[in-house]
């Protein structure tokens, strides 16, 4: 078991509905160390990606982005949600559908921050259906820049998106995949990785 399914079954706890509460050290209060750790576990296995910029989504991706960013040194950029008055200029939008608040959300990124031609990696805490993903995804390409690598925190393995994105031909890294979970037991199952 590695450092972040170590975690996950400290502090983790299953909710009804297939979601996994990580709030007390991922998503809500953030545990740097921890971060730390996934930042340079995220460096070794795409070590061999020409990586010049990560792209996350607000808001809980942006603290791993960060952290992230360091093993990298490059910079971060985040689609927000909403559009702001501070969004000037040209953008990129694509929709996307939010797991955990049932919604539809357009996500939106300057032209001014993600360029043709360059090498990016995406960062997320969790991938469920894929929607978020394919969002951020379909931004890089409308770009003309390239996804060369995809790392996620918790990939929840019984949902769709990790096939999904797999079969894309994408090189996609989850530090954590779960298999099973179950919020009356509590158990979580996680997929061996090497
Ligand atoms: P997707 O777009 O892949 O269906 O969902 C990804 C987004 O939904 C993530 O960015 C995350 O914020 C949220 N999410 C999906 N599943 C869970 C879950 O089980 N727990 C938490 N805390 N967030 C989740």
């Amino acid at each position: 078991m590695n450092f972040l399914e170590e975690r996950i079954l400290k502090d983790g706890i299953v909710k009804k509905g297939n979601v996994l509460k990580v709030d007390s050290f991922l998503n809500h209060q953030m545990d740097i160390s921890l971060f730390e750790q996934m930042g340079e576990e995220f460096r070794r296995r795409f070590e061999q990606e020409k990586i010049e910029k990560i792209l996350t989504i607000e808001a809980s991706g942006i603290g791993i982005a960060c952290i992230v960013a360091k093993y990298f040194q490059v910079p971060v950029v985040f689609a927000k949600k909403a559009k702001s008055v501070n969004l000037e200029g040209e953008l990129y939008i694509a929709e996307v559908e939010s797991f955990t608040h049932k919604c539809r959300n357009q996500i939106i990124v300057s032209k001014k921050y993600l360029k043709q031609g360059e090498h990016i990696l995406i960062i997320d805490d969790f991938l469920a259906n894929g929607c978020a993903l394919q969002g951020l995804i379909s931004i890089v390409n409308e770009a003309g820049a390239t996804v060369d690598g995809i790392g996620i925190a918790i990939e929840k393995g019984f949902q769709i998106g990790g096939r999904t994105i797999r079969n894309l031909g994408y090189h996609l890294e989850s530090l954590a995949i779960i298999d099973k979970m179950d919020d009356e037991t509590g158990t979580i199952t996680f997929r061996p990785q090497k």
